[in-house]
């Protein structure tokens, strides 16, 4: 984050490095913190190290001790394994009849969460969804489907006694088919304990609809049991996500962590109880602390992270306002644009600095043009950072092949940086500067 303002007030935030004794120390409360969440020891256990390594050497932010700092690093870590590679897609059920396949061991909620997953594609995507129980173990199953489907509004396949399962879902697609419906959600039986008679015959009703997604749905006080059930199903099944439900309870939902390690498949909604709208997208920062339970020193990091930032953000703009602005803050302002993608940060705070950004913009000012010019400012020498209008023709030349880039856009680089100190001086006279700062505070 220290770097968000630019490596030139990388010497002001560093106030030390994480030791490998920092580290460790704090890692053996955060240990204790996972495994009391529920989450499977060599998934744990794996964290850990890789938290270990990434965190020993990170810089500790101002006013926050080394042990907060690390429960702050596995914070963001642990949101990152929960989110996986970018946001979890969309269901997919654009294929209509879409069959969605709803999988786990018995009790873990399937059929609720069969009826609740329908009521949200039928009240938020408004898909017509047909809903089918394939439970032909237990008496009352498919009756309980049915009278979920009324509550909600959704249609369930008219029970046939005697048929097995695989014509159960034979049926449903059929009906799906014919009836013009969007989704089909085949809802499964489930067994107290994985067993080869259950897997042969999910097995055979997937092969006979090919469902676009496969969710397995996992009661949420699951613990170390977790990433059994998980390898099982997407071992036999092929599961496309997970449900994880009864995360109303007391629960640390570290069954969540597991299954995200241990199979990679997302994490698509969890069940926050028994009602028909007690579904929701799952959100990884919030599960996330909810398994640490860590966090007002998450919160505290952070806010630590926000001071420094206006104070850093203060402190470059006291700079500018004196006039002061060499290639080491135009660097700072050119990195940050490079993480934020855009003109924006500490240029879109300060007013008046609209019409540059656009001009900039205009000029064709992309992040292959940013990596140019830090890659020109890098090729200086200490000196010439400080004021580049020393420099020579020669030099300018070495500067140049040293970034492996014409001279010509070293004096680009050179013309920009002079009319955005002008500015800056102007600005600094005008008092635009201060008002840019009371406004940021
Ligand atoms: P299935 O055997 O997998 O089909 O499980 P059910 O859907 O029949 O659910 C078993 C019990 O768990 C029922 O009493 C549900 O009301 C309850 N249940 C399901 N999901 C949740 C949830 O998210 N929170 C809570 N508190 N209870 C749930
Ligand atoms: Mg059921």
């Amino acid at each position: 984050l220290s770097e968000r303002l630019g490596s030139v007030f990388d010497r002001l935030t560093k106030q030390g490095a994480l030791t490998p004794d920092d580290v460790r120390a704090a890692l053996r409360e955060v240990r204790v913190a996972l495994l009391e969440a529920d989450v499977s020891l060599p998934v744990a256990r794996d964290f850990i190290k890789a938290v270990e390594e990434k965190a020993t050497g990170q810089a500790v932010t101002k006013s926050v001790t080394p042990g907060q700092q690390v429960v702050k690093i596995v914070h963001d870590a642990l949101v990152d394994v929960l989110k996986g590679e970018g946001e979890p897609e969309a269901l997919k059920i654009d294929n209509p009849p879409s069959a969605l396949l709803m999988v786990g061991l018995q009790g873990s909620g399937k059929t609720t969460t069969t009826a609740k997953l329908a009521k949200r594609l039928k009240d938020r995507n408004g898909k017509r969804v047909l809903m089918a129980s394939l439970d032909t173990n237990r008496p009352a199953a498919m009756e309980q489907l049915q009278i979920l489907g009324l509550q909600i509004g959704v249609d369930t396949l008219p029970i046939v006694k005697g048929e097995t399962a695989l014509q159960i879902a034979k049926r449903a697609k059929q009906q799906a088919t014919l009836g013009g419906y969007d989704v089909y959600m085949l809802d499964t039986a489930g067994r107290l304990h994985i067993d080869e008679v259950l897997m042969d015959e999910v097995q055979a009703v997937r092969d006979a609809v090919a469902p676009r997604e496969t969710l397995l749905v996992v009661d949420g006080l699951t613990g170390q049991d977790a990433v059994n059930v998980a390898t099982e199903f997407d071992g036999k099944v092929g599961i496309t996500g997970v449900v994880l439900t009864r995360m109303d309870g007391d629960g640390r939902g570290g069954a969540a962590l597991s299954m995200r390690a241990v199979t990679g498949k997302p994490i698509r909604f969890v069940g926050l109880g028994e009602k028909m709208d007690a579904l929701e997208t799952f959100e990884a920062e919030r599960v996330a602390g909810r398994i640490l339970g860590m966090g007002d020193i998450v919160a505290l990091v952070e806010k630590a992270q926000e001071t420094l930032e206006l104070e850093q953000a203060e402190r470059m703009a006291k700079r500018f306002a004196k006039g002061l602005f060499n290639m080491n803050d135009l660097k700072g302002q050119l990195d940050q644009m490079l993480k934020m993608g855009g003109m924006q940060g500490l240029m879109g705070m300060m007013p008046g600095m609209g019409k540059m950004q656009k001009a900039a913009e205009a000029a064709g000012f992309d992040d292959r043009m940013l990596r140019r010019q830090i890659a020109l400012i890098n090729s200086m020498t200490k000196k010439e950072r400080a004021n580049p209008d020393l420099m020579q023709a020669s030099r300018k030349r070495r500067v140049a092949a040293g970034a492996g880039l014409d001279v010509a856009e070293l004096n680009k680089l050179l013309k920009m940086h002079r009319q955005m100190a002008d500015m800056m001086k102007k600005m600094g006279k005008g008092g635009a500067m201060k008002q840019a700062l009371k406004q940021m505070m």
